[in-house]
């Protein structure tokens, strides 16, 4: 049978920009659907943007922090106006760069919102033209979710906060996952004064309870007001653009802007999929196999709109697996295991492997080491800031199985420190490696002495004391 397309992309994001690319560049026919900008959600409204913004918000802090060192520096705070105008400007370029890069391959770019009409063909839904493919493949992401309160209609999501026309000076946000914590420290740093709703016990569910409280800790001594055991009931518009939050402690809040981010569902409505007869789950995430199948042979999908593991390098890495799988002749499974992530929190939160609770459920048996002390930067700008670290290292085996990291540079940091996990390095071997000299990173390489719980009421501070850090 004869298709227009080898390949039909739905979604131009991080997933399907790699996919597209991929197989274009190997000789094959390609077009991509988008039906917004190309670059998706980490491009324009998620991942790049927030960190211009997280790097913005961190100057205030360095600028005071300046002062230990000598330097005498008057400032009038940013302009929110100047920082989201240079940021679009920049965002712009990226999306310029993603369209030239697509095109030079030689993908055909369509305009618009692609829906499937059967296993090989989707309709353009603005000209209704039909476009036939030997494969579909869906990679449409994910959109914020919010939950169904009285005057949800004013809240705002990590997409507007990007594009405010003013920084507000009070706002709450909701929500105690990647975006909830980076936006609050984003509003913090450039001077909003913020309140953090969590409806939990403590924000960043899902990571090290070590990682989870000394960030709580350093966010509070930021002035950051986390309220844990909190939900927003409703939300009510005053005449002079006040937004009043009733909580479910019988408290309340006035503020500028709230916030909501809690949580992402996958794009997988409206596209024709229950249709063309690919499965969903309860949550409407596309359901797939290790090789990125749907329940229909000729339809693919891969990124958020999966539900796997919703991190851009992620998606890019199942768009890369898929090209190989259906292109290139060597069937490759999406690999989910040891993926490093971090938070652009202030400060930072690096981590790869499991959690401390995860471990012990799988092995029974852990050597735990830990370290939490004042970064040397700290000494003379004064700040009371500190970092932590630690390792989770299956006793039997001595193999590390997690590595976590709050402080500064701790994403950066990470990424080394997952090359050894992901090779399934043991701790004599992270003994072996020799620090780097003076950072904080080579605390990941000098800590000896296994962390014991009753005897230690704090975590013991390793490594030379000629560090400076204490
Ligand atoms: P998350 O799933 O990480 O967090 C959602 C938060 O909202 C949780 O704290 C959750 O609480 C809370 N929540 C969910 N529903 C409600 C509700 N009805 N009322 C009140 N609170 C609620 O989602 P995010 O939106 O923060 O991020 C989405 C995904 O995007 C992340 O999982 C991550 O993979 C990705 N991302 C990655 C980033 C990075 O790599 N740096 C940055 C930003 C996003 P509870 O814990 O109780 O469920």
């Amino acid at each position: 049978m004869d298709f227009d397309y080898d390949l039909f992309v739905i979604g131009a994001g991080s997933g399907g920009i790699r996919l597209s690319w991929m197989v274009a560049i190997s000789g094959a026919k390609v077009a991509v659907a988008e039906q917004s900008r190309v670059g998706g959600t980490c491009v324009i409204r998620g991942c790049v943007p927030k960190k211009l913004l997280v790097y913005a918000s961190r100057y205030g802090e360095d600028l005071v922090d300046a002062a230990g060192y000598g330097w005498q520096v008057e400032t009038r705070g940013c302009s929110w106006a100047t920082l989201i105008e240079r940021k679009n400007r920049e965002i712009d370029r990226l999306n310029a760069a993603y369209v030239g890069m697509l095109e030079t391959a030689g993908v055909t770019l369509c305009p618009g919102r692609a829906v499937i009409a059967d296993p090989h063909t989707v309709v353009i839904a603005h000209d209704g033209r039909r476009i036939t493919a030997r494969h579909i493949v869906v990679a449409t992401g994910a959109w914020p979710a919010l939950p169904s309160i009285p005057g949800i209609e004013h809240a705002i999501t990590s997409n507007e906060a990007l594009e405010m026309r003013e920084l507000p000076r009070r706002i709450a946000v909701v929500g105690g996952g990647y975006i909830a914590v980076e936006f609050a420290g984003i509003f913090n740093g450039l001077g909003s004064q913020v309140d953090l709703l969590y409806r939990g016990e403590q924000i960043l569910r899902g990571f090290d309870d070590d990682v989870r409280q000394m960030l709580a800790d350093e966010m509070a001594k930021k002035g950051i007001a986390i309220r844990n055991r909190t939900s927003v009931l409703a939300l009510d518009k005053a005449t002079d653009g006040t937004l009043h939050t009733t909580l479910d402690s019988g408290g309340c809040g006035d503020y500028d802007a709230v916030l909501f981010a809690t949580g992402r569902a996958p794009n997988s409505g409206g596209l024709g999929l229950e249709g063309a007869g690919v499965a969903l789950d309860a949550k409407g995430a596309v359901v797939v196999d290790a090789f990125s199948r749907t329940s229909v042979e000729s339809i693919h999908a891969i990124g958020d709109v999966t539900s796997r593991v919703p991190l851009t390098p992620v998606a890019v890495s199942e768009g890369a697996a898929l090209a190989a799988t259906l292109f290139g002749g060597r069937p490759t499974p999406a690999d989910h295991n040891n993926v490093p992530s971090a938070v652009f929190s202030q400060p930072e939160v690096g981590t790869v492997g499991m959690t401390e609770a995860e471990a012990r459920a799988a092995f029974g048996e852990l050597d735990l080491y830990k370290t939490s002390f004042r970064p040397m930067r700290h000494t003379l700008s004064g700040r009371d800031e500190r970092s932590f670290m630690k390792l989770v290292v299956e006793r039997a085996s001595q193999r590390v199985v997690g590595a976590h990291m709050v402080g500064r540079d701790a994403a950066e940091i990470i990424q080394g420190i997952a090359i050894a996990v992901k090779m399934g390095a043991s701790k004599a071997q992270f003994d072996m490696t020799v620090g780097v000299h003076p950072t904080s990173a080579e605390e990941f390489v000098t800590m000896r002495e296994p962390w014991a719980p009753p005897a230690s009421p704090a975590c013991p501070v390793s490594g030379d004391p000629g560090l400076q850090k204490s």
